[in-house]
């Protein structure tokens, strides 16, 4: 037995090989699968991030319509006070609306409606703003210029502000809509307008004719068409 079992022994090599040389093929890694015909497929878009929708334009300030009691208006008048910053109550007494240095508005003492139709009521029961020509004309007044000289020009101590401009303009632009008053060199026009504009004759006033912020803008005219492309832009 033990001879033959040598006998039919396989060889040890074969038995248990000691380097067993695979096959090539079965080491291989297998291949990359893909999915559809081994067409690669694009990289996807990134999901776009929602982005929040952009904040509206602030909105002016508005002027309040508790201030616009309803009446029959032609135009607006533009002033300076030749005051300081701040509206005095005799500045208040003489226009219906004030524009102080900082853009505050402030409302004067008399309606807007005072003004309606003026007859022959007492100079103190409306608000008399340009000699003449307060029947139907809204005052409005900047509070600036206090010992402004016109030539040669000098501003003073509290010179006209760009942002006291900007928002008279704004403020205007609500009572021209309010009132449903267009915007012309007759109807929307500052003091020193009143006389070449409408011939009625002032007294020399200059406001407004310089612009300190500006001094290449000069006369009534170049100022008050300033003024009323400001207003046109605020009515939109
Ligand atoms: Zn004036």
């Amino acid at each position: 037995m033990s001879f033959l079992r040598s006998m039919f022994r396989w060889p040890s090599k074969v038995e248990t090989p000691a380097s067993p040389s695979k096959s090539p093929v079965g080491e291989r890694a297998p291949l990359p699968q893909f999915a559809n015909d081994d067409v690669v497929k694009p990289i996807p878009e990134p999901v776009a991030i929602p982005t929040p929708a952009p904040e509206p334009a602030p909105t002016r300030a508005r002027l309040d319509p508790a201030w616009m009691p309803p009446a029959s208006m032609n135009r607006i008048i533009l002033h300076w006070t030749a005051g300081g910053y701040r509206a005095t109550n005799l500045d208040r007494s003489h226009y219906h609306l004030l524009v102080e240095g900082d853009g505050v508005v402030v409302r004067g003492v008399r309606s807007i409606k005072a003004n309606e139709r003026i007859g022959s009521k007492s100079a103190d029961s409306y608000a008399a703003h340009t000699l003449g020509c307060n029947t139907g004309s809204i005052g409005i007044s900047m509070c600036s210029m206090v010992g402004a000289i016109e030539v040669p020009f000098s501003a003073g101590k509290c010179p006209l502000t760009e942002v006291q401009w900007q928002r008279a303009a704004e403020v205007v632009a609500d009572l021209c809509k309010f009132y449903g008053i267009a915007i012309s060199d007759k109807t929307v026009l500052s003091h020193a307008e009143v006389q070449p504009n409408l011939g009625i004759k002032q007294k020399g006033k200059w406001d407004i004719t310089r612009l300190p912020w500006n001094p290449a803008l000069k006369g009534p005219a170049a100022c008050g068409n300033d003024f009323r492309r400001r207003v046109k832009e605020a009515m939109l």
